[in-house]
């Protein structure tokens, strides 16, 4: 069984401590590798190799910087499957699914070869009389992400390529359950000519992430994840006077009014709320059949529900593959029970699936409750599996409101034929990304990603121009160059005046 190591100035290191966490393959259920916890010390060196790289990387010129990020570009395009692969054995995603990922992530890659443009600074001429006033963008230092499981490739390609294009240097603390992504794209980085100590990997848990928290010379951390961490990733981070975005976690709503082609809304509510495990941040949750909608739509979603192909993430007749943990497909079952036991009706039920030949894997079928209420711990809660809850009601105003009153606001959409109802819906929700016929609103990397409310806490969404703001801050400098007169030049005499 291999063990994952960091990888800090350039090269893979074991580290000083003795800890290490499973690493799993979700659709066998058996361990496949250990990962390296990292030690204070461990992270120290990291941030220690990322200061000392920022010294030269910080100056490197604009065109070096576009340089790497265009060669990395190339690397990345050449091994989308060989990342895909790695992604796939220790998240579960079916491969498509996992070169999509990716796909998402090499957007931010290409968006920040556009960096030369993007650092322009402003210039005013003769603001006053023979004065000027220009700014610019600096980096700030060293930057952290600390990302979830659930997009192994994509989400640290949210922030690394924005920030080390800015001129940062940065440390990557990836979700422990599935790390080998992370280390491939170092090894690209480093091939792409990104001079060592720029990028670093520290793989962990608690420690790892509270020592990056307190660390001195930390400028900047990113985090993505669950809400309750996200607070505290925000809260810790100011306390010691980082600057912090953390983007948290979600319960995404898709409406449908009676108006819509239901044939095409429930084939697209299938799809958001099943792929990938419904293990998508933006994976639709609770479906709000409006008005007189929701009989014709839930037997349309069952079917289709039905129909999803279950299997190993290798295999490829499969759609969807297993969650990522024992603990993760106990919970969600859990959630389901509960469902049940509070009144929903189970119209299509995952529990107890099994795969044949993957008897082990953490499977949970694709799953579907009707009749849900506001008040269910299955609608509270996140629950991050391949679960869609069905809620009624009776207008357009009634579901805006209850998505309004739900704490995350992250994406959410609507199926209409009225351009009416869809213009009220995008100026009612309280949400930072919508979708208008479309189900997973996933704004473009020149767009920025974030939610709202407990989706996302800082005021900095991620990629796109957001973060390019996020990684850099401002000068202004206001200048005035007086006119040189004869009286001032240059003289052998001994001034005396
Ligand atoms: P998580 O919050 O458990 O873990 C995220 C990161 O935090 C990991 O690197 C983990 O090691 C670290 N961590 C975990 N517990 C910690 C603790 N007590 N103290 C310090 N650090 C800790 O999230 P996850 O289960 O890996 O990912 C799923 C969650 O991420 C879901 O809630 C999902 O909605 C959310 N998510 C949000 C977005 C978004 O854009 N808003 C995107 C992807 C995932």
């Amino acid at each position: 069984m291999a063990t994952i190591e960091h990888w800090i100035g350039g090269e893979f290191t074991a580290g000083s401590g003795n800890r290490t966490g499973p690493v799993f393959n979700p659709a066998t259920g058996r361990q496949q590798h250990d990962v390296v916890l990292a030690t204070d010390a461990d992270v120290n060196a990291a941030v220690c190799a990322a200061h000392t790289a920022f010294e030269s990387w910080g100056q490197a010129s604009l065109s070096k910087r576009t340089k790497v990020m265009f060669n990395f570009r190339e690397l990345v395009n050449a091994r989308v499957k060989e990342i895909a692969e790695l992604v796939s054995d220790e998240h579960g995603k079916v491969l498509s699914d996992a070169a999509g990922e990716v796909q998402r992530g090499l957007e931010v890659i290409e968006f920040a070869c556009g960096i030369p443009q993007l650092l322009k600074g402003e210039y005013s001429d003769q603001a006053s009389t023979g004065v000027d006033v220009f700014s610019f963008r600096e980096p700030l230092g060293v930057c952290v992400g600390i990302t979830p499981f659930n997009f192994p490739a994509m989400v640290p390609m949210w922030m690394y390529p924005v920030a080390i294009a800015c001129g940062n240097t940065f440390v990557l603390k990836p979700s422990e359950r599935d790390p080998s992504a992370s280390n491939y794209m170092a090894e690209l980085l480093k091939e792409a000519g990104l001079p060592d100590g720029v990028f670093n990997v520290v793989h962990g848990d608690k420690t790892a992430v509270d020592a990056l928290l307190h660390h001195p010379d930390v400028a900047a951390v990113s985090f993505v994840g669950s809400t309750p961490i996200a607070r505290y990733i925000y809260e810790q981070g100011n306390a010691h006077g980082k600057r912090v975005q953390a983007l948290g976690g979600a319960k995404n709503h898709a409406i449908i009014l009676p108006d819509a082609d239901l044939e095409f809304a429930a084939g697209h509510l299938t799809a958001a709320a099943f792929g990938s495990a419904g293990e998508r941040c933006m994976a639709i949750s609770a479906a709000v059949a409006v008005g007189g909608a929701g009989d014709a739509l839930v037997d349309l979603v069952n079917r289709k529900a039905n129909e999803v192909k279950v299997g190993s993430g290798r295999d490829g007749a499969s759609e969807m593959g297993p969650v990522v943990t024992a603990a993760a497909k106990q919970r969600i079952e859990g959630l389901i029970d509960s469902g049940e036991r509070e009144g929903a009706k189970v119209t299509v039920d995952g529990r107890g699936l099994r795969v044949p030949g993957f008897e082990d894997g953490f499977f949970v079928g694709p799953t579907v409750l009707d009749q849900v209420e506001p008040s269910m711990e299955v609608y509270r809660e996140e629950v991050f599996g391949p679960v869609l809850s069905v809620v009624r009601t009776d207008t357009v105003d009634a579901a805006i409101d209850l998505i309004n009153s739900n704490p995350y606001g992250n994406g959410t959409a609507i199926f209409t034929s009225s351009g009416e109802a869809a213009r009220r819906f995008q100026r009612g929700v309280k949400v930072g990304m919508i979708g208008i016929n479309v189900p997973i609103p996933v704004p473009m990397a020149y767009y920025s990603f974030g939610g709202w409310k407990d989706s996302l806490f800082g005021d900095k969404h991620v990629h796109g121009p957001e973060g390019v703001s996020f990684y850099t801050r401002a000068k202004v400098v206001t200048a005035r160059w007086p006119h040189v007169s004869h009286a001032y030049d240059a003289s052998l005499h001994f001034p005396t005046s």
